[in-house]
C-alpha cells in the first residue's frame, strides 16, 4: 500500500481533473457515454480516436498454455507495426516480457514503469525504450495510467487483476474515461466473467458491467480500444 501523502495526492489530481490526464478522446467518451444512457459505444470511440499508447497488464508468469505467451507476442507485435506505444510494468519475465520483447523485436516503442522493491524480483527489463524506476506500486499504476491512452489486460494473476480492477473501478467513478479492455485469450477469463454477470443480476454493479469491453483476438481488443 502507498502511503497517505500518495493516497491524498490522488484524491486531489481526481477533484481537479481526471486522475491520468485528459486528452480530446476522454471528451468523446465522456459525451458519447452520455449520449448512450452511459454505456461506452466502441465503434463510435473508434471513429474519434486519437490514441497511440496502450497500457497492457498481464502476467508475470508464463501460465500452463503456449498460446497465452503466443497471444502476449502478437500483441507486442501488432502495437509495433500500428505505431501504438507499449506501456507495462517494466519487467523481463513471463507475460510482461514476452509482450515488450516482441514489441520491441519489431521496432516499436516500449516504456517499463516498475518500483524499486521489483526491480530484482521481476528482473527490471534492461533494454527498453524508456525504464522509469519509481518508488511504489501506487506511483507506477499512476504512471502507466497517465501515460496510457487504454487499458489491455491479458490473463494474469493477481497483480493483474488488481490493475485491471482497480482502471475499471475508477472509470465507474468518472475518474478517467479511457477504454478498459480484456483480452479474453483461448477462454482464460470465462468464469470471471460468469462472475460478473452474477454481480450484475445481484444488482452490484450499478449496471456498469458492459464498461469492461471484451476481445477474444488481438485486432478485436485493439478496435475497442480505440487503437486502430
Ligand atoms: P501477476 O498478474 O500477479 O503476475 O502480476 C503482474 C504485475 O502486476 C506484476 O508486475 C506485479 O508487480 C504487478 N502488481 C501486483 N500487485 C500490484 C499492485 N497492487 N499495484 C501495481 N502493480 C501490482
Amino acid at each position: 500500500m502507498g502511503t497517505d501523502f500518495e493516497v491524498r495526492t490522488l484524491r486531489t489530481r481526481a477533484r481537479t481533473s481526471s486522475v491520468f490526464g485528459s486528452n480530446t478522446r476522454q471528451h468523446s467518451m465522456h459525451r458519447i457515454a452520455r449520449d448512450n444512457g452511459g454505456m461506452y459505444d466502441a465503434e463510435a470511440m473508434h471513429v474519434q480516436s486519437r490514441a497511440r499508447s496502450a497500457a497492457v497488464f498481464c502476467a508475470t508468469a508464463e501460465g500452463a498454455k503456449p498460446v497465452y505467451r503466443a497471444v502476449a507476442v502478437e500483441l507486442g507485435l501488432t502495437l509495433a507495426e500500428r505505431g501504438i506505444g507499449l506501456i507495462y510494468g517494466g519487467a523481463k519475465i513471463g507475460l510482461m516480457g514476452a509482450v515488450a520483447d516482441a514489441t520491441l523485436a519489431a521496432g516499436g516503442r516500449v516504456v517499463g514503469v516498475i518500483p524499486h522493491v521489483l526491480v530484482d524480483k521481476e528482473i527490471a527489463h534492461d533494454g527498453l525504450s524508456e525504464l522509469h524506476v519509481v518508488d511504489t506500486m501506487h506511483t507506477r499504476k499512476r504512471l502507466m495510467g497517465e501515460k496510457a491512452d487504454a487499458f489491455i489486460a491479458l490473463p494474469g494473476g493477481f497483480g493483474t487483476f488488481e490493475e485491471l480492477f482497480e482502471v475499471l473501478a475508477w472509470q465507474t467513478l468518472k475518474l478517467h474515461a479511457k477504454p478498459v479492455v480484456l483480452l479474453n485469450v483461448a477462454g482464460f477469463y470465462d468464469p470471471m466473467l460468469t462472475f460478473l454477470d452474477v454481480c450484475e443480476r445481484e444488482g452490484m454493479l450499478r449496471g456498469n458491467r458492459n464498461r469492461l469491453l471484451v476481445a477474444t483476438t488481438v485486432e478485436e481488443a485493439l478496435r475497442l480500444a480505440c487503437l486502430v
